[in-house]
């Protein structure tokens, strides 16, 4: 397998109402948001009566054929594609998750963590629910199902009540399409249009692909019903501060995606001038760790009118998996996904722009290819600040282990890496490239301040 480069993404969600192809109106989604999971991907299709499923491990392309689509029928479909942040990377944690209850069919599809799935589940158990898998969606799916004796939108509410946490949650039945966000709103999901249907995605980049129009982001806390009736919104909960994932501007979300009506691309130039107005250096070459900071580069560079050169070179056509040499050949993982132009690079004072630095191996590798292309001296920029603090709602560093910076000083990691000088963005640099209130996001991973919890037992895999 190629190394990771940076954090992986969690879980991809859209869903289509009102349109003979929904489901194949929903590959193509998926397809979009392909980035935020590359594991394993599933379309569940309703024609208003039977609900049929397909599911795979790998990429969308891999896991639908024309065939699958086919077979898809119907005018009602949801989508998933999965990284996995708790459960393992198995078939059986594949979304969307469906059962039978009572004559009725639920999916679910979720993007997000329950930072109380261990309780809940315990407790399921005992009550004498039985898991098919270990993934904390199946939880939302067996309290819905113990709930519909109160009705189905009444159930639907009571169990988003009992479960804590992240989740951007997209669901359906026989007849209806369930958009849903949790009251702190951690994770994206917006609303569209399209030839008089309705379209919930995780991100709007999802939304152009079939030219769907937007109509606006799902609240926090809120639950839309779509079916023939139209679209009803339901907030049965108090309003509590947002708490947005700000890590969904510096990494997550696609640049082309814009999150309350607030380009991604944008934002991510703007933390390139902030880092340049913070840390102004002199460097003969100007370069991003491609395509993470490319962005942040841009917006460094246009803002000291300096030009942004690109240094190391992306080859597009590595797959997932990919032969080993017989041989050991060091490093060869990444140096096949990016090599350095030494042309460029040699006798050179090489200043990079990255996005974010996580476990700081990779990073490492690269460095020392540039340095092992001649460069004289190489420093380093990163355009958010040090990652001190685990994330338990939905990114895959839930445990301290796995973040250079928690017991690292700046200087540690610059040794490290093997850097001449390395400097991060100060949080409010951060959060004034963004143009919203601080009081909107979620930080905990920059400043520890846990905005939801308390976290009960959790773990990737907690409930194996
Ligand atoms: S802890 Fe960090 S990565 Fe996790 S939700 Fe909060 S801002 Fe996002």
């Amino acid at each position: 397998m190629i190394s990771q480069d940076g954090p992986r993404d969690h879980c991809g969600v859209f869903g289509v109402f009102g349109h003979h192809d929904a489901a194949k109106l929903t590959y193509f989604g998926l397809y979009a948001l392909q980035h935020r999971g590359q594991e394993s991907a599933g379309i569940v299709a309703s024609d208003g009566k039977k609900v049929v499923e397909h599911k795979g491990m790998g990429l969308v392309p891999d896991v639908f054929t024309e065939d699958h689509l086919e077979r898809l029928k119907g005018h009602l479909a949801i989508g998933h594609v999965r990284y996995s942040t708790t459960g393992s990377s198995l078939l059986s944690n594949a979304q969307p998750f469906t059962v039978h209850h009572g004559g009725r069919t639920i999916s679910v599809g979720h993007n997000g963590n329950l930072i109380n799935a261990h309780t809940l589940r315990t407790r399921l158990e005992n009550e004498g629910s039985i898991f098919q898998a270990s993934s904390d969606t199946e939880i939302i799916v067996h309290l819905i199902a113990k709930n519909l004796w109160l009705g189905f939108e009444e159930a639907v509410a009571k169990a988003l009540g009992l479960v804590k946490g992240a989740y951007s949650l997209i669901m359906m039945t026989e007849d209806t399409l369930i958009a849903a966000r949790d009251p702190k709103g951690f994770r994206p999901l917006c609303l569209g249009t399209l030839n008089g249907g309705w379209v919930v995605a995780s991100e709007t980049c999802a939304l152009d692909l079939i030219e769907a129009e937007y109509v606006r982001d799902v609240e926090p806390g809120e639950i839309l019903f779509i079916n023939a009736q139209g679209v009803k919104s339901v907030k049965p909960w108090a309003t509590t501060r947002s708490a947005f994932c700000i890590f969904e501007y510096i990494y997550f979300a696609r640049p082309d995606s814009n999150i309350y009506g607030h380009n991604v691309y944008a934002i991510r130039k703007r933390q390139g001038a902030a880092l340049a107005k913070e840390h102004p250096l002199e460097a003969d070459v100007v370069m991003p760790f491609p395509d993470s900071g490319n962005y942040a580069a841009l917006g460094y560079c246009q803002a000291l009118g300096v030009p942004l050169d690109l240094g190391m070179i992306r080859n597009h056509y590595v797959g997932r998996t990919f032969i080993q040499p017989s041989q050991s050949m060091r490093d060869f993982g990444v140096r096949v996904k990016l090599n350095p132009v030494r042309a460029l690079l040699k006798d050179k004072r090489v200043l990079v722009i990255e996005d974010s630095i996580i476990r700081g191996t990779t990073a490492r590798t690269r460095i020392k290819a540039i340095r092992d292309a001649g460069a004289k001296e190489v420093h380093m920029l990163v355009s958010c600040p040090p990652h001190r603090y685990p994330c338990f709602y939905g990114i895959d560093f839930s445990s301290r282990g796995e973040l250079i910076a928690c017991d690292n000083t700046v200087e540690a990691i610059q040794e490290f890496i093997g850097l001449d000088s390395l400097a991060y963005l100060s949080l409010d640099g951060l959060i004034s490239s963004t143009r919203v209130e601080k009081e909107w996001f979620c930080l905990a991973c920059f400043d520890g301040n846990y905005l939801e919890g308390p976290i009960e037992g959790f773990s990737k895999t907690c409930m194996e």
